[in-house]
């Protein structure tokens, strides 16, 4: 008899996939009522340790196992408190999506099917979103991180004297950032055989955003020095702080210099959405590219960002290759659109867009922008609780979803303020009261709460700053 990895008992999967769906939904529903997260526990830890199974085990066996010491334990993102990093929360209608993504499974590489169409359009709403023309080429990638990668070599490639694919770097590139640029721009500058003696990480002003002045002088002095400036990435928020760069004088820079203008658009592109930041964001329409995430603003499940890029052409001559088993043909499978390996490294992918397509329908974008607003809203009303506390400080003035904070004391040094700090946000976590993250600013420990959540209320954020009070002031009569 043949084998077949589907179930025997199709009806005992069914009874099993409804409990699960049930306990998918129950989870969701409850999740404000949960500590926001909690330690791993050993007994988790001594499970995910085990040797590669042998023999079969029963489907339930493998989810009640699954339900008792892993899913207690997870990150928390999905929870009202959770402000870390910078991480959506999902949405229950895109969680079954993406269960019918898996249920399809199609590989949207290449072919003749809905999948592959889906993506298209899900693509011309992500230019619809950020203002670039629908000429535009793009992909869905597993993240920004990606998608600024991918951009990069785009750019590279484009403003590359030779063909680079030909005959790899020959010419002295250099790439310029702002001090607070992601880190994901020097892994891309060291993955394209850039590195980090040609990346300049220009300085930023006292509102973290790039000092434009001092970006002329170094394109000047490298050009000086017989080097080749090719690219500028423009940040439309900032992973520590939120800043916008001053994107407009920026295109400005790289329209007379000739360089390729990259915006990082992070969370911070869906701002555009809105009224008052519009102004700060439309030089974005002029950006040869942008790398933006759907997980982040966008509350997609992970993971899902996009590539778009204005010139087409130089996007497919980055990474187009003919392959004898990848032509595509005038009819049958075959057929369809451009194969998506044609705009970036992937050949198998994930349907992506099924997630996002759900998203944007069911809830259309004028909500979406004023979830974004509602997160904007809720960080500034954070930044007033803070500045009614005698012994809470911010780091730096809230512009946009970030707030960077810390508890003080009259007379410490920043070397105590910075232990009582850390001390404070590992107690906040064990807790399970709220996940705020961290980061250092001019030396300074911050509480730094990223606001992406769109289950949190005023409230949580009461909640927060109450609790960083009451842990503090028990902290500093113990230290
Ligand atoms: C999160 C983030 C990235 C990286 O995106 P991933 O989706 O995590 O790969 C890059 N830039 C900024 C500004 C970010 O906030």
């Amino acid at each position: 008899m043949e084998h077949t990895l589907d179930p025997q008992d199709w009806e005992a999967m069914r009874k099993l996939a409804h409990t699960m769906l049930d306990d998918a939904l129950d989870y969701l529903q409850t999740v404000r009522n949960r500590p926001v997260w909690q330690p791993t526990p050993e007994a988790t830890k001594a499970l995910l340790r085990q040797p590669l199974p042998q023999e079969p085990q029963s489907a339930e066996d493998i989810y009640n196992t699954f339900k008792n010491n892993v899913l207690p334990y997870t990150k928390g993102n999905i929870h009202p408190r959770f402000w870390s990093w910078v991480q959506g929360g999902g949405t229950p209608l895109t969680v079954l999506a993406d269960m019918l993504a898996a249920t399809m499974n199609p590989n949207t590489a290449i072919g003749d099917h809905a999948p592959m169409y889906m993506e298209l359009q899900v693509l011309d709403w992500c230019k619809e979103l950020v203002g670039f023309a629908p000429e535009a080429s793009g992909m869905l990638l597993s993240g920004a991180t990606m998608a600024n990668l991918t951009a990069l070599a785009v750019a590279r490639n484009a403003k590359h004297p030779d063909n680079v694919r030909q005959s790899g770097i020959t010419a002295p590139l250099v790439l310029y950032v702002s001090q607070e640029t992601h880190n994901c721009m020097q892994k891309s500058a060291e993955m394209l055989g850039i590195g980090n003696r040609a990346l300049r990480k220009i300085p930023v002003g006292t509102d973290f955003k790039m000092d434009t002045v001092q970006l002329e002088k170094q394109i000047t002095q490298d050009r000086a020095q017989g080097l080749l400036p090719f690219c500028v990435v423009g940040n439309a928020g900032t992973v520590n702080t939120g800043a916008i760069d001053n994107l407009a004088a920026i295109a400005e820079i790289c329209r007379r210099e000739e360089l390729w203008f990259h915006v990082d658009g992070a969370f911070g592109a869906w701002a555009k959405l809105l009224p008052d930041y519009a102004p700060q964001l439309k030089a974005i329409e002029n950006a040869d590219s942008i790398a933006f995430d759907l997980h982040k603003w966008g509350w997609l499940p992970y993971d899902i960002g996009c590539v778009l890029v204005r010139d087409r052409d130089a996007h497919r001559a980055a990474f187009a290759t003919e392959a004898n088993y990848l032509l595509t043909h005038e009819r049958g499978l075959a057929a369809g659109p451009e194969p998506m390996g044609n705009y970036g490294i992937e050949l198998s992918r994930g349907f992506r867009a099924l997630k996002a397509w759900f998203l944007f329908k069911e809830q259309g974008v004028q909500q979406l922008a004023q979830m974004v607003q509602q997160n904007i809203t809720q960080t500034f009303y954070l930044q007033q609780l803070i500045q009614k506390q005698p012994s809470l400080e911010m780091l730096t003035p809230v512009t946009l979803n970030i707030a960077c904070f810390r508890y003080v004391v009259q007379g410490k040094d920043d070397v105590y303020l910075n232990k009582l700090n850390k001390e404070i946000l590992m107690q906040l976590h064990e807790q399970g009261i709220a996940a705020p993250s961290y980061t250092i600013l001019g030396g300074k420990y911050a509480i730094r709460v990223a606001n992406v959540n769109h289950r949190s209320r005023r409230e949580d954020f009461e909640a927060l700053v109450e609790a960083v009070l009451q842990i503090g002031a028990k902290l500093v009569l113990s230290l």
